[in-house]
C-alpha cells in the first residue's frame, strides 16, 4: 500500500488547494478558513472552479451539501454538476454560490418548533475549516444548517459558536501571560469509538437489531464476557479484514484512524481516531460511524453502534478526549517543563475543574439519551455522577496549593506558581483509573460518558463554552489586578479550594461512591429523564446565551427535540415488541405446544409410555405462555396510555416510567421461553449465535 499517495487522497486539502489554486487566491482562502471570516465571491467563483475540475478528475459528478441535523445522523442531497450547453450537449458547471451556500427544506428535519415561528427554508452554508472530499461519486461540502433567520438547526453551528467562544476568551488569557503570537486557540477532540461487529445473515433475521439497533429479547448465552477472554485478544481474520479496509476508505478521507484493539464484550471493537479540531474531529467521527455500517455491508457483518445492542454484556460508549491548542500547536493541557509554562498550564488545567464543577449538569445532559440509559451507571461505564480524575500526585499537588504548604512529598522544594516547574508525571501514571466519567489523561481530559452513537458535537460544545466561561472569569479578574503573579497564585488556589469537591480518584464504580457524592454536593441525575428536567435551567441559559452559542428558542427547540426522540424511540423499541410477539414468538410456542400435545396424545393412543416429562414441559411453556401473554397486554395498555400524553415532560415520564418497566417485564417472559422452546421452533438467531458466528 502506497501510504503517503492513498492518504487524503480524496480530499481537496491543503496540499490539493496549492497545487490548483492562483497564489492570490489560495492565501485568502487559507485566510479565511484559519479565521473564520467570509470569503469573497470573486475567489468562490474560482476555488469552486477548481475544486470541481480536481472533484471530476476523481470521478465525482454531483455535489452534495452535507450536513449534521438533530436526527443523529448527517444528511446530504446531491446535484449534479450537469448543465445544459444549449446545443444539446452538457457541461460541467460549479458556481461559487453553489460551493457556499446551499438551500434546503428544512420542514422534513425535527426543527423542534422552530419551523413554526420562523420559515420552513432552511440554509446549508460551507464550514471553510473543514475540508470538501469525493465520496461515492459526489464532492461533499461540509455545511452548516440553519433556519432563515439564522437559528441553529443542526450540531455544527453551535459546536463551531462555542469555538468561537472558547477562542476569544482563550485568547485574553494568553495575553496575560504575554503572548502577543497566537492568533486562534482550537478546541481539539479525538473520539474513541466503540462497536460491535455481527454476521449480516443473521443481523438480516433479527428484525429488532434492524428496526431499533438493539436486541429487544434474548436470554443469556452460556458464555458472555465473563471469561475476560476478548478484551485485545487477536483479531479474527475476518474482523482483519474488515478493518483493513475500513482504515483503507478512512485514510483515503484523510481520516486518521490511529489504533484499533478487541474491546471487553464478544463481537465488541474500537477504533481511535487521531485527535483534531473539534468541529473536523466532528465530521470525521460522522464519516467514520457511516463508513463502519457501509464497509462491514461490503465485508458481510452488520456494525451496531447502539450503546446497548445486547443484555448482559458490556454496551458501546464514546471516549471524547478533549483539549485546547494553539495555532502554533501548543497543547494548553499539557503539563510544562520551565516554571511560565507550568503557571499556565495550572490555570487552564483548574479552569477545566471549575467548568466541570459548575456545569456538571450540562455535561451530564449531553450525554443522555435513551440507549445510553441502558449503559451508564450499570458498571461497565461511569455512573451518571460527573467527577473528575487527576491521579493521585497532581491532586497532592493542588492541595499544596491549596494550603500553600508547598509540594513536599516527593521533591524538596516549595512549589510555588510561575517559579518552580512542576515534577513531570509519565502520562500512564494518570491513566489507570478507567472508572471515572472525567479523567485527566496527562494532557487532555477524556469524557467517557457519551454514547457509542452520539456525534461529539453535543459533548464538545458543554466543554468549550463551559470552559468559555470560567476562561472569562478569570480573565476578568486577573486583567484588573494589580500584580498578576500574586492574583494568579490566589486565583488557582482559589479555584482549588472551591472545587475540589468534584475530583475523585477513586473507584466511580464502588457502592459507597453514590453516597460520597451526595455528601459533597455532587449532582446525581439517574437518567435522561432527570437530566432533561435540568436543561432549561436559569444558569445554562444564562451560560448560552452570554457565549451566544444558543439563544433561548433554539435551546427550547432542542430540548423539544430531544424528549421527541427520547419517546419516539422507546415507542418504536415497544411497537417491535408486541409486532414480534403476535407475528413470531406467540406463532412459535403454540407450534412448539402442539407439538408437544400431539405426542402426548399419540403416546396415550399407543397405551401405558410415562408422559411425565412431555406433560411437565407443555405445562411449564403453557403457564410461561400465559405470563408472556399477560406482560404483553400490559405493555400494550402503557403504549396507549402513554400515546395520549401530549405535554412533553408528562410524554417523557410516562415512556420512561411506564412503557420502559412494561418493556423489561415482556422481555423477561419471553427470554423464559427461549430457553423452554426447541430452537428449530425459534424465530430469531439467539445470543450465543449472534457473538460467535463471525
Ligand atoms: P486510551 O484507550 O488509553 O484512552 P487511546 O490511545 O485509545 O487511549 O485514545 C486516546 C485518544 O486521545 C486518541 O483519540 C487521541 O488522538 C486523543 N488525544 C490525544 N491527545 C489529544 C489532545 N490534545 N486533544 C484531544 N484528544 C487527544
Ligand atoms: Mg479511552
Amino acid at each position: 500500500m502506497d501510504m503517503p499517495s492513498l492518504f487524503g487522497s480524496m480530499v481537496f486539502n491543503e496540499y490539493a488547494m496549492r497545487a490548483r489554486l492562483p497564489g492570490e487566491v489560495f492565501r485568502a482562502l487559507k485566510t479565511t478558513m484559519s479565521e473564520g471570516s467570509g470569503l469573497d465571491s470573486g475567489i468562490a467563483d474560482i476555488v469552486a472552479n477548481a475544486m470541481k475540475e480536481w472533484a471530476l478528475e476523481k470521478g465525482a459528478t454531483h455535489f452534495t451539501h452535507w450536513f449534521q441535523p438533530m436526527t443523529g445522523s448527517t444528511a446530504e442531497k446531491h446535484e449534479s454538476f450537469v448543465s445544459p450547453a444549449g446545443d444539446g450537449r452538457a457541461i460541467m458547471e460549479f458556481s461559487g454560490r453553489e460551493l457556499v451556500r446551499g438551500e434546503s427544506d428544512a420542514s422534513s428535519f425535527p426543527s423542534g418548533g422552530l419551523r413554526a415561528t420562523f420559515e420552513a427554508r432552511g440554509y446549508t452554508v460551507w464550514d471553510t475549516t473543514s475540508y470538501t472530499f469525493v465520496k461515492d461519486g459526489s464532492l461533499y461540502i461540509p455545511t452548516a444548517f440553519c433556519s432563515y433567520s439564522g437559528e441553529a438547526l443542526d450540531k455544527k453551528t453551535p459546536l463551531l459558536r462555542s469555538m468561537e467562544a472558547l477562542n476569544r476568551q482563550a485568547l485574553r488569557i494568553l495575553r496575560l501571560f504575554g503572548d502577543d503570537t497566537t492568533k486562534r486557540v482550537a478546541a481539539t477532540l479525538g473520539p474513541e469509538q466503540e462497536y460491535f461487529l455481527i454476521d449480516r445473515e443473521l443481523y438480516l433475521k433479527r428484525p429488532d437489531l434492524v428496526c431499533t439497533g438493539r436486541t429487544l429479547f434474548g436470554a443469556p448465552p452460556p458464555k458472555g464476557q465473563e471469561m475476560e477472554d476478548h478484551y485485545s485478544c487477536s483479531i479474527k481474520p475476518r474482523v482483519a479484514a474488515f478493518m483493513r479496509d475500513l482504515e483503507t476508505e478512512l485514510w483515503k478521507l484523510g481520516v486518521y484512524a490511529k489504533t484499533k484493539h478487541n474491546e471487553t464484550a464478544p463481537a465488541q471493537h474500537e477504533l481511535a481516531l487521531i485527535f483534531s479540531t473539534a468541529n473536523i474531529a466532528c465530521d470525521h467521527n460522522q464519516l467514520t460511524m457511516e463508513l463502519l455500517k457501509s464497509v462491514a455491508d461490503r465485508h458481510g457483518l452488520a456494525c451496531l453502534l447502539h450503546e446497548k445492542p445486547f443484555a448482559g454484556v458490556n454496551g458501546s460508549g464514546k471516549h471524547v478526549n478533549w483539549s485546547m491548542a494553539t495555532d502554533s500547536g501548543v497543547n494548553l493541557l499539557e503539563p510544562g517543563e520551565t516554571p511560565h509554562r507550568n503557571a499556565r498550564f495550572l490555570l487552564f488545567l483548574v479552569a477545566t475543574v471549575r467548568a466541570v464543577d459548575e456545569y456538571q449538569e450540562l455535561l451530564r445532559i449531553s450525554a443522555a439519551s435513551a440507549s445510553n440509559d441502558h449503559r451508564l451507571g450499570s458498571c461497565e461505564a461511569p455512573p451518571a455522577i460527573i467527577s473528575v480524575f487527576l491521579g493521585d500526585e497532581l491532586t497532592e499537588i493542588l492541595d499544596a496549593i491549596e494550603a500553600g504548604t508547598g509540594y513536599e512529598s516527593r521533591r524538596r522544594s516549595r512549589m510555588e506558581i510561575g517559579v518552580s516547574s512542576l515534577p513531570r508525571f509519565p502520562q500512564d501514571s494518570t491513566d489507570r483509573n478507567r472508572t471515572s466519567p472525567v479523567a485527566f489523561t496527562g494532557n487532555k481530559f477524556e469524557f467517557r460518558m457519551p454514547g457509542s452513537s452520539f456525534s461529539v458535537a453535543g459533548p464538545g460544545i458543554v466543554l468549550n463554552t463551559a470552559l468559555a466561561q470560567v476562561l472569562q472569569e478569570f480573565a476578568d479578574g486577573l486583567e484588573t489586578a494589580p500584580d498578576f503573579k500574586t492574583a494568579l497564585t490566589e486565583l488557582i488556589r482559589k479555584t482549588v479550594s472551591e472545587h475540589k469537591r468534584i475530583i475523585f480518584n477513586g473507584n466511580s464504580y464502588a457502592p459507597e461512591w453514590p453516597e460520597e457524592a451526595a455528601r459533597r454536593g455532587l449532582s446525581n441525575l439517574g437518567d435522561s429523564r432527570q437530566a432533561l428536567s435540568r436543561f432549561l435551567t436559569p444558569k445554562i441559559v444564562g451560560l448560552y446565551g452570554r457565549h451566544g452559542v444558543f439563544g433561548e428558542e433554539e435551546m427550547r427547540s432542542r430540548l423539544e427535540i430531544r424528549i421527541e426522540a427520547y419517546c419516539n424511540s422507546v415507542r418504536v423499541e415497544a411497537v417491535c415488541m408486541v409486532r414480534l410477539c403476535m407475528a413470531d414468538i406467540i406463532p412459535a410456542c403454540l407450534a412448539y405446544q402442539n407439538e408437544l400435545a400431539e405426542l402426548l396424545a399419540r403416546k396415550r393412543d399407543l397405551g401405558s409410555f410415562d408422559c411425565t416429562p412431555e406433560t411437565d414441559l407443555l405445562t411449564e411453556i403453557s403457564a410461561a405462555s400465559a405470563r408472556m401473554s399477560a406482560a404483553l397486554a400490559a405493555l400494550e395498555t402503557a403504549l396507549e396510555k402513554s400515546g395520549g400524553e401530549t405535554e412533553p415532560f408528562a410524554r417523557l415520564a410516562a415512556h420512561g416510567e411506564e412503557v420502559l418497566p412494561a418493556m423489561a417485564d415482556l422481555r423477561r417472559t419471553v427470554d423464559a421461553l427461549e430457553v423452554l422452546v426447541a430452537r428449530k421452533h425459534w424465530p430469531f438467531p439467539v445470543y450465543a449465535e449472534l457473538f460467535y458466528r463471525v
